[in-house]
């Protein structure tokens, strides 16, 4: 129902191969997912969308596990749907989630995918990997440093 179940470094996370829907029922225990952009990540060449729980089974949390160094998702997808998912092919990868964010200096409102620190996810190479990782560090449009690790930009908004 919800994606394909794998454990990766000790943590279960629900893995959506690409163009895999979330079913209807599952949307509602959902948390951070939104029908139109999950259409638009779920064929993300530098990305695979995942659901996880932290304390309770429910509710799941949408995010993505994100990749910046090319890795071969496609092979990702047939390894994990074959149950051969190992913890090496995500050793590239860092959690992050869904945000709304406002540049403090222009103002513009930007939907990014940023990093999830709250999860803990990774944690004992959370720094290395964020190291490694190419990180959007500054507002697109006026290009002042913006105060939370970005993976990609999604949308830019007027600002109210
Ligand atoms: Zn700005």
């Amino acid at each position: 129902m919800l994606g394909h179940v794998i454990v990766i470094e000790g943590r279960t996370v629900h893995y959506l191969a690409a163009g895999e829907e979330v079913s209807a029922e599952a949307r509602s225990e959902l948390v951070g997912f939104d029908f139109h952009e999950d259409r638009e990540l779920a064929q993300h060449p530098r990305l695979r969308r995942v659901l996880t729980a932290l304390v309770r089974p429910t509710p799941f949390f949408y995010g993505v596990l994100h990749w910046s160094d090319g890795a071969d998702l496609k092979f990702l997808d047939r390894e994990v749907i074959s149950g051969e998912a190992k913890n090496t092919y995500f050793t590239g990868a860092v959690l992050a989630e869904p945000r709304t964010i406002a540049c403090l200096n222009c103002g513009v409102q930007l939907r990014v995918l940023a990093i999830d620190t709250g999860q803990a996810m990774f944690a004992a190479t959370l720094a290395e990997r964020l190291r490694a990782h190419e990180l959007k560090t500054t507002c697109p449009v006026c290009e002042t440093r913006l105060g939370v690790q970005v993976v990609e930009f999604l949308h830019m908004g007027i600002s109210p």
